[in-house]
């Protein structure tokens, strides 16, 4: 690895010719009040509220919102259905399909980069955590070459909880010339600093978050890239023109309102955290705690499949990681309420 970063030369050829998608009602500049450009019904909707007329396809209102809630400018901040969507759009504006390029995962992670990888035809290259779930930096070196697009890092990682060493991700922001990815899903409920401060130290950093953990809004489907303006503008490029409708981009304008309180849930979830992860510790059945950042816990047993059959006939759903790379035996648990922990103990005990 030596840095050369050039985004530029990172782009898909097509991509480059690209320019943002943008309507008759954005290039116009005018005062208006008869829209009769975009084919909608101007009757209006069969709804209490008008939803007739297409949303603003570069959710301005609610860039400025999150750039006052996370002190990042509007203009270094995509809005995705689902960080889902983000991830997504960097496979299809960086890597040629086809087995050309190719993108560095570090399993056990979450899933998706390798299916988002599998749906758009791009090479996978595995380098798995150490077994303390770290990065193997020596394996990244020899994994990495000149068609390496991508680095997908997940810190707090899922399924096991514990944030990436900054230091790794450091190494590699300062030595890899493509673009590293630090998904930080779980970062509320982290111990760790995130890298959103950091855009204009990296040119090839894109931090991705959501509001579907911390900020309880999964449904309603709000994932964020941050970057650099040359990448998000490359975003911009690749997404469809209205990836967040008008009602989803209000309700989540309306929840940004909420700091405080979804301060206070992440101060219960932490406290619940780690006083589930030391109920755990005292049954039988648990053989290993692993340290978590997140709000959920890995928790490797004597039985994974046995107690997941045991927990689902009671009621309770967890997930099932006992299959998975370094997970053997493994149970991922989130932290529920302290009635839903206490039913969960209680069923287990
Ligand atoms: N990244 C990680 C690490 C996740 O665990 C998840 C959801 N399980 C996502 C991204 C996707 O989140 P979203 O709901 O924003 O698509």
């Amino acid at each position: 690895m030596n840095f050369m970063f050039n985004l530029d030369s990172l782009l898909r050829e097509n991509i480059k010719r690209l320019v943002p998608y943008s309507s008759a009602r954005d290039e116009f500049k005018g005062e208006a009040s008869v829209f009769l450009d975009a084919n909608e019904n101007s009757f209006g909707s069969p709804l209490p509220v008008n939803y007739n007329r297409y949303p603003d396809p570069m959710q301005w209102k609610l860039k400025y919102k999150l750039a006052d809630v996370k002190g990042v400018p509007p203009q270094n901040i995509f809005i995705g259905n689902g960080s889902d969507e983000a991830i997504d759009v960097l496979f299809r504006a960086f890597c040629n399909p086809g087995g050309r390029d190719n993108v560095v995962l570090c399993p056990p992670t979450y899933g998706m980069y390798e299916v988002s990888a599998h749906i758009n035809d791009v090479t996978i290259r595995k380098v798995s955590l150490t077994p303390e779930f770290q990065l193997d930096i020596a394996g990244l070196q020899q994994a990495v070459d000149e068609n390496t697009k991508l680095i997908f890092i997940c810190s707090p990682n899922n399924p096991t909880g514990n944030s990436i060493h900054r230091a790794d991700i450091e190494l590699l922001l300062n030595n890899f010339d493509g673009i590293v990815v630090i998904d930080e899903a779980y970062i509320n409920f982290s111990r760790q600093k995130s890298f959103i401060q950091e855009l204009t130290e990296y040119p090839n950093l894109v931090v991705l978050q959501t509001l579907s953990k911390a900020w309880g809004l999964a449904a309603l489907r709000i994932g964020m890239a941050f970057a650099g303006e040359d990448i998000i503008h490359v975003f911009n490029k690749v997404k469809p023109p209205y990836n967040i409708g008008q009602a989803t981009q209000e309700l989540a304008l309306q929840a940004l309102d909420n700091v405080t309180r979804v301060n206070e849930w992440i101060r219960e979830i932490v406290i619940e955290r780690d006083l589930l992860s030391a109920s755990l510790e005292q049954l039988p059945a648990v053989l290993e705690i692993y340290p978590s950042d997140a709000n959920f816990i890995l928790v490797k047993t004597t039985d994974a499949k046995g107690i997941y059959q045991y927990l689902t006939e009671h009621g309770i759903v967890v997930r099932d990681r006992s299959k998975v790379e370094l997970c053997m035996g493994c149970l991922r648990i989130t932290v529920g309420t302290p009635e839903e922990n206490l039913r969960l103990l209680e069923v287990l005990k």
